[in-house]
């Protein structure tokens, strides 16, 4: 059996990752347990089908002139950070058999910022500073009992189910997907578990697509790759340009409109019917793309719950102030982006999340 470790975090998402990463000169007896074969939990990034490029299937965007630490943490990795493309006309759809119209908008992402090579540089960069030794992938957490003195936790394995004992637990997943995966022993007050279970996660019911092409067909037409579809049918709501930065691969990337279980029912056609709606939108220069990657995420088990598969459009209050505290008389601390008091459900909350847990941790 694995010796008591001082903290056992729960997530390699960036919350724990970046947590781990704060605490380990300070506290070295620690592990972080994964339930996924990957780090990274909603930042994902995928590579080609052409050489160097990178699709990001979660999280896109940075504000760096609002979000600090993102930022910061950007910076201190050595990260490339490039504007969103939104120079030149953007279409509105009304109808899928209409003529979209045309207008220019460059406030949408007027400080939105992209990582060259992908937000999973984050991660990669994270990583470099934690061993391997206290990454356990494919770990999933199904108890936690308040000993005391400490705190058991069991896992299941590949294989096994084991127990491993921690003086502090720090849980860095969402927390309706605690609420519903994770039997608290004693159990959590009814108050508390019910603030989980209605806070909804950060874009666990949406999916996207991102769409390779040869050329940037829509750049040289005068048009900015932004899209609006404002109809029911509409396959993909958004469209965005998801070119890098270096000329080399063009792209589009689009959050889908339809929800998650009209998604599943028409899944082998999706791909289809994406780029039929680029066709209706952009034009026949839109019938060919090298690729076409959809990732949806309210069908990862380890982010999405059955109540995250209907989408959340207006962003939550997040950070409620029972998240923020210590439970089971310090032993246990929540840490994933919606408990983060300011730019809860972003990146930038995963970093306020974790900086308070290391402040509550290492006092
Ligand atoms: C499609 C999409 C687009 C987004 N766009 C943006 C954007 O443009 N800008 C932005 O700032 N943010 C964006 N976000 C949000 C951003 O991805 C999140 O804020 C951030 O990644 C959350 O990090 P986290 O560590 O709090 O949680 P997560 O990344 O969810 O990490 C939690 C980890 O816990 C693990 N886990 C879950 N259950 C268990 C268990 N029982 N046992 C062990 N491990 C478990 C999971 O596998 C996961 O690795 C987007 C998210 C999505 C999905």
């Amino acid at each position: 059996m694995m010796p008591m470790l001082d903290v056992a975090i729960i997530g390699a998402g960036l919350s724990g990752l970046s947590l781990a990463e704060k605490l380990l000169p300070h506290k070295p007896n620690i592990s972080v347990f994964e339930a996924r074969d990957r780090c990274g939990g909603r930042v994902l990034s995928a590579s080609g089908p052409t050489q160097d490029f990178t699709a990001d299937l979660g999280p896109t965007w940075l504000w760096p002139s609002d979000q600090p630490r993102i930022a910061a943490l950007a910076e201190r990795l050595g990260l490339t950070l490039f504007p969103q493309w939104d120079r030149g006309q953007s279409l509105y759809q009304v109808q899928a058999d209409a003529l979209p119209a045309t207008y220019i908008d460059t406030q949408t992402h007027a400080d939105a910022r992209r990582i060259a090579g992908g937000c999973q540089q984050l991660i990669d960069g994270l990583l470099q500073g934690i061993p391997e030794r206290i990454l356990q992938l494919e770990h999933r957490l199904l108890t936690l009992s308040d000993q005391g003195s400490h705190v058991d936790l069991t896992f299941a394995t590949d294989s096994s189910v084991i127990t491993i004992q921690a003086r502090q637990v720090v849980l860095a997943a969402p927390p309706r997907l605690l609420a519903s995966n994770i039997t608290f022993k004693p159990a959590l007050a009814p108050g508390l578990l019910s603030l989980m279970q209605d806070t909804p996660t950060w874009m666990a019911g949406h999916a996207k697509a991102v769409l390779v092409y040869e050329q940037p067909f829509w750049r040289q037409k005068g048009y900015s790759g932004k899209a609006i579809s404002a109809y029911p049918s509409a396959v993909l709501a958004e469209v965005y340009d998801a070119c890098l930065d270096n000329d080399h691969t063009a792209a589009l990337f689009g959050f889908f409109g339809l929800p998650a279980e009209i998604r599943q029912q028409y899944r082998d056609s999706l791909p289809a019917l994406i780029v039929r709606q680029m066709v209706g939108l952009f034009g026949p220069d839109a019938a060919n793309p090298l690729s076409v990657v959809i990732q949806d995420w309210s069908q990862e088990a380890f982010t999405a719950t059955a109540e995250d598969r209907m989408p959340v459009f207006t962003h939550p209050v997040y950070g409620h102030r029972s998240l923020q505290l210590d439970h089971w008389q310090d032993k246990l601390y929540f840490c994933g982006t919606e408990t983060a008091s300011r730019s809860g459900g972003y990146l930038e909350g995963a970093l306020d999340a974790s900086d308070r847990v290391f402040t509550a941790l290492t006092l």
